[in-house]
């Protein structure tokens, strides 16, 4: 019997602890009831408590990969999370370009440990090539502020940030997260036409690696179900604040959230 599921490709790097990364989306893409599928852009020596080392696999082995899922089980949906190089993000930009898929970009730049996960070099490219394909961006505030040159200090400033990614930087719709506003976390949706806010709890903790990629993985998610982009960005806003409060108390440092939401 053929069974028919939605199915969704993540393009990222990976976390040998489960929480963030490549592990993520597939775990988030398995509890939304969707196929996960993944391409491995780089290796990351990773825990809760920071990053060791990373490994970018060669670009022709990245395109491999890519050619292999493209040719054989074509997504409903394609998300990006840590892309370090320009060259990785010219690769993929071609293969986005050749298929009608919606796409989500996680602006993957800093983990929250500190360390890099994207060459400084290599925004431009993102902003250039990567961004005008999206169907939806989903940076936080500090990434928001790196591909804007500009401060978020306010929801207004998000919402100002949101419409700017769609009508400067080209992206169809972007959500301006709002988890680095000290009180409430709202959330900032522009979809081409509106702005939406989604807000929730704060909860105390500090077990939320991962959460950037866990939130773009719903969203994702949803779309290759077919969910409109407001729905979306609604359910992955209510996955999150129950993922964040059910956060797991693994490992040394900054465990892991939760991602059966
Ligand atoms: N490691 C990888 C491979 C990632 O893609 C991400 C995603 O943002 C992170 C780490 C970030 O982890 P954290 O949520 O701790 O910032």
């Amino acid at each position: 019997m053929k069974h028919s599921i939605p199915t969704a490709l993540s393009i990222a790097g990976t976390d040998p602890t489960g929480g963030a990364g490549i592990q993520a989306d597939l775990k988030t893409f398995q509890e939304r009831e969707v196929f996960g599928m993944s391409v491995i852009t780089s290796v990351v020596a990773q825990n809760t408590l920071g990053v060791k080392s990373v490994e970018h696999l060669p670009i022709p082995f990245i395109s491999d990969q890519l050619n292999c899922v493209m040719s054989d089980i074509v997504p409903d949906v394609i998300k990006t999370g840590m892309i370090a190089t320009s060259e990785m993000m010219e690769l993929i930009a071609k293969v986005i370009k050749n298929h009608s898929i919606p796409y989500v970009i996680d602006p993957v730049m800093v983990a929250k440990s500190g360390d890099h996960l994207m060459d400084a070099n290599a925004k431009q490219t993102l902003v250039d090539k990567l961004i005008r394909l999206a169907a939806i961006v989903t940076p936080n505030i500090p990434e928001a502020e790196v591909l804007l040159q500009t401060k978020i200090n306010s929801v207004e400033d998000s919402e100002n940030a949101a419409r700017q990614i769609v009508t400067e930087l080209g992206a169809k719709a972007a959500v301006v997260k709002g988890g680095h506003f000290s009180e409430v976390p709202i959330d900032v949706l522009y979809d081409g036409n509106s702005l939406h806010e989604f807000s929730s709890i704060r909860y105390a903790t500090k077990h939320t690696h991962g959460t950037g990629c866990t939130y773009s993985a719903v969203i994702a998610a949803e779309l290759a179900k077919g969910h409109s982009i407001q729905e979306s960005v609604s359910i992955a806003k209510k996955f999150i604040t129950d993922a964040i409060q059910f956060s797991l108390q693994l490992g040394k440092g900054n465990g892991p959230t939760n991602h059966w939401g």
